[in-house]
């Protein structure tokens, strides 16, 4: 199947970044996964690896804390941004009727509101 936006044809892909993850055609998380792990061992720094490596416990300790820390930031990040993306949407809907009885928050529409709501629950 052939999909075109604005007259380009797009690629047919295996994989694809959305939201800083690599999403697969076929679902899986295993690239995903390991894609995680090297990341927060090269951010560990070479040599550090190199002289736990012989150390098979604590290598799989350290690696284990590093990709820990690696997907805690990696949310904090995306919460950040998520924040930002609330704040600027609240800050361009400063004349609404649609405000939280309970954190004040206003919403552009009726819709925005019941779904903004579900998190009082
Ligand atoms: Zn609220």
């Amino acid at each position: 199947m052939k999909y075109r936006v604005d007259g380009l044809q797009l690629r047919c892909v295996d994989s694809f970044k959305y939201l800083g993850s690599t999403i697969f055609v076929d679902g899986s998380l295993d690239k995903e996964i390991t894609s995680r792990i090297q990341k927060a061992s090269q951010a560990l720094g070479r040599l550090r690896l190199e002289a736990c490596a012989s150390d098979r416990l604590g290598w799989r300790s350290l690696t284990s804390r590093a990709t820990a820390a690696f997907e805690e930031d990696r949310r904090r990040r995306l919460a950040a941004a998520r924040d930002r993306r609330h704040r600027a949407a609240s800050t361009s809907v400063q004349n609404t009727n649609f405000q939280c009885n309970t954190c004040g928050r206003l919403c552009a529409s009726s819709f925005g509101l019941q779904s903004h709501m579900r998190r009082h629950r």
